[in-house]
């Protein structure tokens, strides 16, 4: 296994907190487990404020996890200093929904491309300079582009530079947040197709955080929907879609639009907005939205079960 996260937690710190009282931790993950085969892609969907992209950073450790493990290549990275993280970053890398601001205005795109090169040791300009040209090229950019600066290119050309700027050192996980959000549908299809062709070609794998489920089914071998800091589901893409089982990952996909009416999922309402992680609600943390809701589901929180083979669910009623 490339990468197992297990029981993982991030709390921070409260605000405010009244009459000398300490504030109550926000619980942005919460015992959060999974795992990503090498060349595989696990999709993580929910809501936006479920705690998806705090999952992403805290595996690169660019946050640091309150509790719980996360091996990578069958070492633990948890507390792994910070010197030896740095190391690793090369084979972990991310890629962030807004290529204009993750891209250093400033910089050329080439160099932009060529700075994880110089800081792992690649010192020979001309050397940094050809495997850049190689990189661009990879991403279905011309050389000549390298000069110009992040303005003068596409939101798609952007996104394909900071998708070379990861590969620069030879990854084997890029956690992809929300990577094609910001781009016209058109361009999604674009960028989509070459993350996919470098998984092939390179053996990569992807955690690929998203809200789009349509995407997410596209791109992903492995489900698991998010909310309030836990995964209340988990499985096989083909699974998920076919037969989701939690009610919260029902009103999910029910909300995506069928083109065929035949094949139009049961219509359930997801009413709200993702509550507080402050204040979660008790028992079931879903339970003030969930059409399904019983008097257990007020005060008994629901753990993870497998439910069939490789098929986790946590609800009362499943
Ligand atoms: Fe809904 Fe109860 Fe299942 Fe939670 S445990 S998803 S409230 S039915």
């Amino acid at each position: 296994m490339l990468l197992e996260v297990n029981d993982l937690r991030k709390y921070f710190p409260g605000r405010g907190g009244f009459f000398g009282k300490t504030p109550d931790p926000v619980h942005a993950i919460d015992g959060v487990s999974f795992a990503i085969q090498e060349g595989k892609t696990l999709g993580l969907v929910g809501e936006s404020g479920c705690g998806k992209s705090t999952v992403g950073r805290s595996i690169l450790r660019l946050i640091e996890p309150t509790a719980g493990t996360i091996r990578f290549e069958g070492t633990d990275i948890t507390r792994m200093p910070s010197k030896e993280m740095r190391n690793l970053r090369k084979r972990m890398q991310i890629v962030f929904q807004d290529p204009y601001s993750s891209l250093n205005p400033r910089r050329r795109a080439g160099d932009i491309v060529a700075e994880p090169l110089l800081v792992h040791g690649v010192e020979n300009r001309t050397e940094r300079r050809a495997k850049t040209q190689a990189l661009f090229e990879r991403v279905g950019l011309r050389a000549a582009q390298m000069d110009l600066y992040p303005h003068q290119f596409s939101g798609g050309q952007r996104q394909r530079i900071s998708i070379a700027r990861a590969l620069a050192l030879g990854p084997k996980l890029i956690v992809a947040d929300e990577p094609v959000s910001a781009l016209d549908v058109s361009v999604q299809a674009q960028v989509i197709n070459l993350m996919m062709d470098l998984q092939e070609q390179e053996k990569l794998s992807y955690l690929f955080i998203s809200h789009n489920l349509a995407v997410v089914e596209h791109v992903s071998h492995q489900v698991a929907v998010m909310y309030l800091g836990r995964i209340v589901e988990y499985a096989a893409t083909k699974r998920i879609f076919e037969r989701p089982l939690h009610p919260y990952t029902q009103a999910l996909m029910a909300a995506v639009p069928m083109p065929d009416p035949a094949n139009r999922r049961r219509k359930q309402h997801l009413g709200g907005d993702v509550p507080s992680p402050v204040n979660r609600p008790k028992g079931c943390h879903f339970h003030p939205r969930c059409p399904l809701a019983q008097e257990r589901c007020r005060v008994e929180d629901p753990m993870p079960r497998e439910v069939e083979a490789g098929h986790q669910v946590a609800c009362h009623l499943v």
